[in-house]
């Protein structure tokens, strides 16, 4: 299965994404985790990467599809993949469109985890506290949420007018949103 899961930061994809690519048994591609890996081990992407990622800013479109085409072409994304955090613009759209059509590929579903503004900046703050993400202080994550609003909440119509989107409710506990998830897909844990 070749899925993406798209919603806003806060919104628990990283969470779900790790146990639903587990019940598929395909590797979870995240775009913020490959960027942070880099950021880490000082790689000369990490340095460009973390500019963006500490104003809240899209990393540019050209070096996130390089990556992303690079990730996916590794031999473990053949069976499928579960895409956390791409696309989030409309060129990164047009892009994994291309890169899956010269593969005679397409998307099966894009999961849109639906969750309230408020709580997810709770989450957000939450998470500042507890895990020290850099680009995780209030100004930020607010600079975060404008550009989700206006560069990748557009995706969602797109993906709609495909028929490929999926909406779940975001709200609840995390064993309660993943089986919203696989009961939406029609996958059985
Ligand atoms: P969140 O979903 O909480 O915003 P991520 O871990 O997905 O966090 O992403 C963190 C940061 O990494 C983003 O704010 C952005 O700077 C960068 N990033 C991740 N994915 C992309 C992408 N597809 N295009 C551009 N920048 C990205």
């Amino acid at each position: 299965m070749r899925l993406v899961l798209m919603g806003p930061p806060g919104a628990g994809k990283g969470t779900q994404a790790l146990v639903i690519a587990g019940v598929l048994g395909v590797p979870h591609v995240s775009t913020g985790d490959i960027f942070r890996a880099n950021v880490s081990r000082g790689t000369p992407l990490g340095i460009e990467a973390k500019r963006y990622m500490d104003a809240g800013d899209y990393v540019p479109d050209g070096v996130t599809n390089a990556m992303v085409r690079d990730r996916l072409s590794q031999d473990d994304c053949r069976p499928g993949f579960l895409l956390d955090g791409y696309p989030r613009t409309v060129e990164q759209v047009s892009e994994l469109d291309a890169m899956l059509r010269s593969d005679g590929l397409r998307l099966d579903a894009v999961v849109e985890l639906e969750v309230d503004i408020d709580e997810v900046v709770g989450r957000l703050v939450k998470r500042a506290a507890d895990q020290g993400r850099s680009d995780d202080s209030e100004a930020v994550i607010r600079r975060r949420l404008e550009v989700y609003g206006e560069q990748t909440a557009p995706l969602l119509a797109v993906y709609r007018d495909q028929g490929l989107l999926v909406a779940v409710d975001g709200l609840g506990k995390v064993d309660e949103v993943t089986g919203r998830i696989l009961a939406a897909l029609s996958i059985e844990r």
